[in-house]
């Protein structure tokens, strides 16, 4: 008999299974997920959960009687161990095996974690990835404490961000010449910088963490490569994630920095599914992973339709992300990889800008500090594969709209 088995219970998995279920009601359908939650949203850990605007229960992407209604079997804390690839079957953390005759790998991905050696297990550091983990961060949030922040990309500015609100103390440490290094242009890590800045955040660039030192076990401070040292009873970290293939990999499936999927998130076994942070696949030619909430979500509708049905439209993905910080709703639209030149379009304040990456006169991507309608017209364009003249991009008294 067929029967379909999700490994992990996030955001992919959730939405593979409304996918799947919508086209095929009948075919058993099972989720093992290891936390012990039912699926839920991660981006309000770091931003709304965090400060406290947004409820528990609003953090989960279905309600649990859905499932029920749905005929999905979802078992919570239960961790898929081994994939057996010749038996058709995998090995459960609780001792038993169960049979599938397609499978979803939906595992998502870890946090990059510091070596004992630089944190010395002190207690009083956090990361941010589970909801357990935000709920330990939520609370040492308290007004006049010292933090730390280390690493500069979005988990670890919005996690400055959300102290600083709360009136803590806070320093963060980029061991990279900028922030956001890694995902943005110069112009744009220098705008968040400033916006840090006028909020009190202490930002410390080009500088790496040595160790942490403690007393009686508890934080009290981080020693810098530079023998600086930042007093701080808490610390974040947040230096990047990897994605969870150990499964894959162990079964012999194709990995690299994720696991290899073709247009309808196939593996290399082609009843063997991946779609969201764990999973890898073309974008304009190299192979590509976007750790984001609509790449996982647009994946697993593929992946889903394509194991209910048999066929699928080929999956091309629109790059798109989110990031909330103090008063700043920042929008990517597109991918910046290759840029060779940068255009600001001043905005209408302060707080206000966009800047759209080029190579050459064609547009990759566009980043957008509370500029929703340049985001969304230059979103549209780019997924039109349409560009915006540079002179147009700068000019604010060109309308965009005009474009579309
Ligand atoms: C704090 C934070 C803020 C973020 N902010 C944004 C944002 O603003 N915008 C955005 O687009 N994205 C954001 N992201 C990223 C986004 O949440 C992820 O890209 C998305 O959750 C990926 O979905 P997924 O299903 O691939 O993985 P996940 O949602 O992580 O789900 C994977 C699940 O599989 C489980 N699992 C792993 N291995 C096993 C196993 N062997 N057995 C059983 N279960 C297993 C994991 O524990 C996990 O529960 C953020 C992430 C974090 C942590």
């Amino acid at each position: 008999m067929s029967s379909v088995i999700v490994i992990g219970a996030g955001q992919a998995a959730a939405s593979f299974c409304a996918k799947f279920r919508t086209l095929d009601h009948r075919t058993p359908l099972t989720i093992y997920g290891d936390e012990p939650e039912i699926p839920y949203q991660r981006p309000p850990l770091s931003k709304k959960y965090a400060t406290g605007d947004m409820a528990r229960s609003q953090l989960y992407l279905r309600p649990e009687a859905w499932y029920v209604d749905q005929n999905i079997e979802l078992n919570t804390s239960v961790k898929v161990t081994c994939i057996d690839r010749a038996k058709r079957e995998v090995h459960l953390s609780d001792g038993t095996t169960a049979q599938w005759s397609k499978l979803m790998i939906a595992t998502g991905s870890k946090v990059r974690e510091l070596p004992n050696s630089v944190t010395n297990n002190l207690s009083g550091l956090h990361y941010i990835r589970t909801l357990e983990d935000a709920n330990k961060f939520g609370d040492v949030l308290r007004k006049g404490r010292r933090i730390v922040i280390i690493g500069g990309g979005y988990i670890g500015l919005e996690a400055a961000a959300v102290c600083a609100q709360k009136g803590m103390k806070v320093t963060l440490v980029e061991a990279g010449l900028r922030i956001l290094q890694r995902v943005a242009c110069r112009e744009t890590s220098e705008w968040f910088k400033r916006l840090h800045s006028e909020e009190g955040v202490d930002i410390k660039e080009g500088v790496g963490l040595s160790h942490f030192e403690g007393q009686g076990g508890k934080l009290t401070r981080a020693v810098l490569n530079d023998k600086s040292v930042i007093d701080a009873e808490v610390a974040v970290v947040g230096i990047g994630i990897l994605p969870s293939t150990e499964l894959a990999e162990e079964c012999g499936l194709a990995v690299e920095n994720g696991i290899i999927v073709n247009g309808v998130c196939q593996t290399n076994d082609l009843d063997i599914y991946a779609a969201g942070d764990c999973a890898v696949s073309d974008y304009k030619g190299i192979l590509t992973r976007l750790e984001s909430v609509p790449n996982a979500i647009d994946q697993a509708t593929i992946a889903g339709t394509h194991a209910a049905t048999g066929a699928a439209p080929n999956y091309v993905a629109k790059p798109w992300f989110w990031s909330d910080q103090f008063d700043v709703k920042l929008q990517i639209a597109g991918l910046n990889r290759g840029y060779t030149s940068v255009v600001t379009r001043a905005g209408k304040t302060s707080r206000s800008i966009a800047h759209f990456y080029y190579n050459g006169e064609k547009l990759l991507a566009i980043d957008a500090m509370n500029a929703p309608s340049v985001y969304m017209i230059g979103k549209r364009l780019l997924e039109a594969g349409k560009t915006i003249l540079p002179e147009h991009a700068a000019d604010v008294d060109f309308n965009l709209k005009s474009l579309m």
